[in-house]
């Protein structure tokens, strides 16, 4: 259950952000989730709903947006995208070399927030 920690760290990003922009209540919150980070879209928004009451962003909706995979070539460096299904056979499309590293697609960010 890691999302908790992780949505503890969401609402106190938000929280503060609301506090300085001076909002009243949050509505909506846009997240980008790297399509690698296994964090449930449904646990997010639960735990959420728990840990914000009382708050300005309670009954915020929470909104996913899942981002790509993108690795980098460990022999031409060249960067490209892959699909999670493939993560065990990687493949530089540009060399073939299946020696790579992991650039983004474990990461969350909070893209915008919407005040009410
Ligand atoms: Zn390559």
């Amino acid at each position: 259950m890691h999302e908790l920690p992780i949505t503890e760290s969401i609402l106190k990003i938000v929280l503060k952000h609301a506090q300085a922009n001076d909002v009243r209540k949050v509505k909506t919150i846009h997240l980008r989730i790297g399509r690698l980070s296994d964090l449930q879209d449904e646990w997010i928004q639960r735990y959420f709903d728990y840990l914000s009451k009382g708050t300005v962003a309670e009954r915020a909706r929470i909104e996913i947006e899942r981002t790509p995979i993108v690795m980098r070539c460990n022999a031409c460096t060249a960067s490209y995208e892959w699909e999670v299904s493939k993560m065990g056979d990687v493949v530089c499309p540009a060399c073939g070399g299946k020696s790579s590293t992991l650039l983004s697609g474990r990461e969350y960010t909070i893209k915008e927030m919407e005040a009410e």
